[in-house]
């Protein structure tokens, strides 16, 4: 399989191995396979039948050539991969109400789905880079759940050509999350605080990852949701999922293409919501698509009017930290998918986007909203919800999840029958993205002190209660200049982030 660009002709094409590599193809776009391969009802039949592991591992042949990585390989970097999952079954696909579903994408090592998409991109960053005998220092900014789950890969890796350096801004992610990136004591990972807003050090890494020989023979690359390895790993459990709930449901295989699976995705840059809609442009049989995001609201904006701006204001801090978002990056991907991979027309509208315009969809506004749609969820009615799911259904959701939970109460998901079986009620999928356990402070404000406790006692994975006795290292902060402008710091930012990777060995 090849990769193309969202904004070039598809005579040019690109390797695996560089799509991952680079992150932005040279044109500024965004890396896609130049086929999507094609599921019938045979396949996933047979498909029914695999563990989570066996049923990744197939998915991911179908993208990436045996010419380029050898099946045998393929094997062996998703079984690393996924080691350290908490659970066998990896996602528990469990019924809630009604056709609402819960899959649950966080048992994994850092408690986020985001382990799913990262551990297998960094994997196979790992064997390019032992492949090539070449040092590749990942860089990341994050806001929440990027980081821990990055490092904790890089980590478990175990390869000595990969090192990391992750920025997270001062006081703005959760404690639990800080304390998983300063309890890891490794000389490949770098932990630094810098004083500023959840994106300001991505235009500095983005100019970093743009410039070229940094370092002498070192490769700089970026993990954020821009690579396309993210999206494409995030298929599969899209995949489980509509699996699980088809036999939960109990659907015969004898005429499966009529069961139709809506999913409900909290999303920031969108690069869960691709990877489902990747599944489904495969011939998985989902239907329509729903964004559930917080108040800094550009996807409800795009979902809702056509209309594409990067927000101007400032990111607004809320209880769902991990989806604040001013541009969704695979928003590129997905009106690629949309207008059957315009390239010229995507060309334009990020022309214009790139450089602080904005665009309108116009007539493709229709074609999105028969497929997506979106709610903007307050903290407020976030709060309501979880206590609601809380009461009704004994489950405590994290923040993100509970977002998707007011987007499936705002749709009509949970009207109808409270028996999970009952063939009327319209099934949908809400993945959950997160565990509360990383959220202290948003389940408090929801649920209250007590229920924190209690849930504390009685179903916090161990894993995270090693996590939180473990001593933290105080990490390497980012000086801001007294008055300096954001720009000025973002520049001293710039600096002082290649001299630390310079000096990683
Ligand atoms: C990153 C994240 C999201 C958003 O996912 P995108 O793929 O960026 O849309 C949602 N929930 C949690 C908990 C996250 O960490």
């Amino acid at each position: 399989m090849k990769f193309i660009s969202t904004r070039s002709s598809s005579e040019v094409s690109f390797t695996f191995e560089d799509a991952i590599l680079q992150g932005y193809a040279p044109d500024g776009g965004l890396f896609v396979p130049a086929t999507i391969p094609q599921i019938n009802s045979e396949t996933l039949e047979r498909w029914s039948g695999l563990s989570f592991t066996n049923l990744a591992c197939e998915i991911l042949k179908l993208f990436v050539g045996e010419d380029e990585v050898p099946h045998e390989d393929i094997d062996r970097i998703c079984s690393k991969a996924y080691r350290g999952f908490q659970r066998d079954d990896m996602v528990p696909v469990l019924p809630l109400a009604g056709g609402v579903f819960v899959a649950e994408l966080f048992h994994g090592p850092t408690f986020c789905f985001k382990d799913f998409g990262l551990r297998i991109v960094i994997n196979f960053m790992a064997y390019f880079a032992e492949k090539r005998r070449q040092r590749i220092t990942l860089l990341v900014a994050t806001t929440g759940d990027t980081g821990p789950a990055a490092v904790k890969a890089v980590e478990d890796s175990g390869s000595k050509f990969l090192s990391i350096v992750v920025h997270y801004p001062h006081g703005q992610i959760s404690d639990f999350q800080r304390k998983q990136l300063t309890t890891v004591n490794s000389q490949q990972v770098k932990i630094v605080e810098f004083e500023g807003g959840g994106d300001d050090m991505d235009g500095p890494i983005k100019n970093i990852l743009g410039s070229k020989g940094l370092g002498g023979d070192r490769l700089v690359c970026g993990v954020n949701s821009f690579n396309i390895g993210r999206p494409l790993a995030q298929i599969p459990y899209f995949v489980w999922t509509y699996l699980r709930v088809f036999e939960l449901r109990g659907i015969s295989w004898t005429d499966p293409t009529k069961f139709v699976l809506d999913a409900i995705v909290p999303t920031g840059a969108m690069g869960n919501l691709t990877g489902g809609y990747m599944a489904k442009k495969m011939g998985i049989p989902f239907g329509t698509f729903t964004a559930g995001v917080n108040i800094n609201d550009i996807t409800n904006t795009v979902f809702k009017t056509g209309s594409i701006k990067k927000s101007s204001s400032a990111m607004k801090r809320t209880l769902s930290e991990a989806i604040n978002i001013q541009l969704p990056y695979n928003l590129e991907r997905l009106l690629f998918y949309l207008t059957d991979g315009q390239h010229k027309l995507i060309k334009k509208w990020y022309h214009s986007l790139d450089n602080g315009g904005e665009t309108e969809l116009g007539s493709w506004l229709e074609v999105l909203q028969k497929e997506f749609q979106s709610a903007r969820v307050t903290d407020d009615q976030l709060c309501v919800t979880l206590q609601h799911f809380h009461n009704h259904f004994g489950y405590i959701a994290d923040p993100h999840t509970g977002v998707a939970f007011a987007a499936a109460q705002e749709f009509g998901y949970f009207a109808g029958s409270s028996d999970t079986s009952d063939a009327s009620s319209k099934p949908v999928a809400v993945m959950g993205t997160a565990s509360p356990c990383k959220f202290q402070h948003a389940v408090t404000v929801a649920l209250g002190e007590a229920k924190w406790e209690e849930y504390k006692q009685a179903s916090f994975p161990k894993l995270g209660l090693e996590v939180l006795s473990m001593p933290e290292i105080p990490p390497i902060h980012y000086d801001i200049k007294p008055g300096g402008s954001l720009e000025e710091n973002q520049s001293l930012w710039e600096d002082s982030c290649v001299k630390l990777i310079e000096s990683i060995l």
